[in-house]
């Protein structure tokens, strides 16, 4: 591991953001809203998980509230605003499908783009979540304007089932490249791929994108890592986690190309049955860096490579903006 490292995909918030009841149904299909996770993961966990999962290491994140319907999102982006500002940072604001008007104080804010987000779609589209709903559906057009006029980061998690399989999904990524070439488009969890099938086809309708760049953030597998470096490139690839929930011990498992959940301790959106003693777990963040291990030895990336992904090549998306907007 290098010594400094940038996390591009970390969430913080604090408890009582959450307005909003949230359904049963919901705690047991959305980790994020697992009764171990939701009660926050304010900076200072944060700063306390790095020290622990990373001795040693400078582990840095650009950060970003949890874009849930459940929370309010003004006192989440204040928050985010308030960390970078005491600590030097960056952060995404996360923005309503129905924004009209960007912030005024948004740089000065330290945003430096945005982290969009499908649940957070008009009610009268929730219905058609997992079937049609389309990003431009929950990406409102002054995002997509300001982002092009200063060359901010798009955070871009992947609507409809079919994810990167979806042509609808390729179709729209590609015309967001292409209609605003300066915004940096990342497509978070590389497009939510964490199985081999989910990406091996569509990388080719997307690896002449420029500006299209991908998170690792709870990724566990090194087939797909090595899809990553062989199709995208090593530039392309910023390492992200997904804390908090990537501080959980268990892993990302593709099963017969769908991906689940196996944990430590049974819990209900996993595979682990309450019968079965797993002690010998660990972090899904390290599953992470193990596969990007493997398919970086297996694809014989030099040191300089490595850094790149945990630390360079969203440093340089970082500086760049920071070259745009002045500030
Ligand atoms: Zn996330």
């Amino acid at each position: 591991m290098p010594e400094k490292i940038i996390d591009c995909h970390v969430h913080l918030w604090k408890k009582d953001f959450l307005t909003g009841k949230i359904s049963h149904a919901r705690k047991e299909g959305v980790p994020f809203l697992d009764s171990s996770i939701i009660d926050g993961f304010a900076y200072e966990d944060f700063l306390d998980i790095g020290k622990k999962l990373f001795p040693g290491k400078g582990y840095c994140g650009l950060f970003f509230g949890l874009p849930l319907i459940e929370v309010n999102l003004k006192t989440m982006n204040s928050y985010i605003s308030d960390v970078c500002k005491k600590n030097g940072s960056r952060g995404l604001f996360i923005p309503y499908p129905d924004l009209e008007n960007i912030p005024s104080s948004f740089f000065e804010n330290k945003f430096i783009g945005f982290k969009p987000y499908p649940d957070l779609v008009n009610p009268k589209d929730r219905p058609k979540m997992n079937i049609d709903v389309s990003i431009f559906d929950f990406i409102p057009t002054k995002v997509f304007e300001f982002s092009q006029e200063y060359g901010l980061i798009i955070l871009i998690h992947l609507p409809r089932i079919g994810r990167l399989n979806d042509k609808k999904n390729i179709e729209e990524i590609r015309e967001i490249c292409r209609r605003y070439p300066n915004i940096k488009v990342i497509l978070a969890h590389a497009g939510r791929s964490y199985c081999y099938s989910d990406i091996i086809d569509s990388i080719t309708y997307l690896k002449d994108l420029e500006n299209l760049y991908v998170d690792t953030a709870m990724i566990n597998s090194f087939s797909v890592i090595d899809v990553l470096i062989n199709e995208l490139g090593v530039e392309k690839i910023l390492y992200g986690s997904d804390l908090s929930v990537s501080a959980i011990k268990g892993k990302n498992v593709d099963i017969n190309n769908k991906h689940y959940f196996i944990t430590s301790t049974p819990r209900a959106w996993s595979l682990s049955s309450p019968k079965i003693d797993i002690n010998n777990m660990t972090f899904f963040i390290y599953e992470t860096i193990r596969a990007i291990r493997v398919a970086s030895k297996i694809n014989r990336l030099s040191k300089e490579h490595i850094d790149k992904i945990f630390y360079l090549n969203t440093k340089n998306l970082i500086d760049d903006i920071l070259l745009n907007t002045k500030v």
